[in-house]
């Protein structure tokens, strides 16, 4: 099978190409997936002559040159240095061109990190903005901070903006449709951004955007069944199952964080009470700080950890309770989902070392039959988001997302009129 390359599929890096999607394939998006394939081998095996990604593919050479003239045509790869190799032959080495940069911001509730980078993932700028909850004055903030880095990096070609959001955005109308820690209803983000910025948008999840964000960098490479829970404010999970990250219905899949873990618990920004995040969150070892502390609260869960850090003992004690919490919960997640693989991101990592095996601890008690899942921390901490963020950006334009919106529009033709969001 000369069209989606067995060998290409053990490359590092994301697999976007899954054969349950590849049925629905035409032969325009075979080539597609041809290009997919061949981008990746280059992003992952840089810099890389012609040659070695027909090897590696599998492709006929006429098809990668024809794949590699278009991805140069349009700015994604550029041939570099030269190849010194036996019997006089120089071909030019192929890399990620970057010069092309993607804009990501990782929106929380009180602040938001813009950065620039380039396709390889490096950093040109990173800024910290201050957020205010009005959902206008909070946007123009960030566009006023994007606008700046776009003046300052004015030789660079902006291929677009990719935003992680702490909430869950429909797939069909790109609207924020949950997030109950930011309370900004249901803001059209993405219209307003577009707009000032005339740049196009991409919003996602911030525990799809962290998971992503992993997949990238070939860290879960070999893993296909994967959980990645987001600690700060809230609680948020994304799923990668059988090789796929699981959004399902309205982008709403993962939201463990709002299981009821008790009725008579304190109230959660969703309205019910004594859900998981009410009692795993950061927010939630910072109100365990004030109950022992009542009278010297800790400004925010940075303070809080250091404070752990340098042996206070409440601050140990409010950031155990949380860790425990935390633990107790993944029981929610090896019950219904038995992934092979628990990646932590957020405040709580930084500590990881004095809260990481309280975690542990806690999973493997409760786990129901077999070996519990590896429990680990995200490869970029704090940063996780934004690079998945960038990540969005860059999976726009593989041919496998182009795929999946094809297929999405088919499904969605070949539904009945009566729509279960009617
Ligand atoms: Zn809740």
């Amino acid at each position: 099978m000369k069209s989606t390359s067995r060998s290409a599929r053990s490359t590092r890096g994301i697999r976007r190409i899954d054969l349950a999607y590849a049925e629905l394939a035409s032969s325009e998006s075979a080539r597609d997936i041809n290009r997919d394939v061949v981008l990746e081998i280059i992003r992952s095996q840089q810099p890389v002559a012609r040659a070695d990604l027909a090897r590696v593919s599998g492709l006929q050479p006429s098809t990668v040159s024809a794949i590699v003239a278009q991805l140069i045509d349009e700015k994604w790869v550029k041939e570099g240095q030269i190849a010194r190799l036996p019997r006089g032959r120089h071909p030019a080495l192929l890399s990620l061109n970057d010069e092309l940069v993607i804009l990501a911001v990782d929106v929380r509730p009180k602040q938001a990190i813009v950065a620039l980078l380039d396709l390889n993932g490096r950093y040109l700028a990173r800024e910290v903005v201050p957020l205010v909850s009005d959902p206008d004055s909070a946007i123009s903030k960030i566009v006023l901070c994007m606008e700046a880095m776009r003046v300052s990096h004015s030789g660079r070609s902006f291929e677009g903006i990719g935003i992680s959001m702490p909430g869950r955005i429909d797939p069909d109308s790109q609207r924020l449709i949950l997030a109950p820690n930011l309370k900004w209803g249901s803001y059209d983000i993405k219209e307003v951004i577009e707009k000032k910025m005339r740049l196009q948008v991409e919003l996602m999840n911030a525990a799809n955007a962290s998971l992503l964000a992993e997949l990238w960098s070939g860290k879960l490479d070999g893993i296909r069944n994967a959980v990645l829970i987001t600690v700060s404010e809230g609680i948020g999970a994304a799923i990668l199952a059988n090789g796929q990250i699981i959004t399902s219905r309205s982008g709403l899949a993962g939201e463990f964080g709002h299981s009821p873990i008790d009725p008579a618990g304190p109230r959660c920004g969703c309205g019910q009470r004594g859900c998981w995040e009410v009692f795993a969150s950061s927010n939630a070892a910072l109100r365990y700080y004030a109950e022992l502390r009542p009278k010297a609260p800790a400004a925010n869960i940075h303070e809080l950890l250091r404070m752990a850090e340098e042996e206070d003992s409440a601050a140990i004690e409010a950031v155990s309770r949380q860790a425990t919490c935390l633990g107790r919960g993944l029981r929610l997640i090896t019950a219904a989902l038995a992934p092979e693989v628990i990646l932590i991101a957020g405040d709580i990592t930084t500590s990881w070392a004095r809260f990481g095996p309280r975690i542990q601890a806690e999973l493997e008690s409760t786990m129901l039959a077999g070996k519990a899942p590896q429990l680990g921390v995200t490869s970029d901490g704090e940063l996780a988001r934004l690079r998945g963020a960038a990540a969005v950006v860059l999976q726009r334009h593989s041919g496998y997302q182009r795929m999946r919106l094809e297929a999405a529009k088919k499904s969605k033709s070949k539904r009945p009129a009566r729509s279960s969001r009617a």
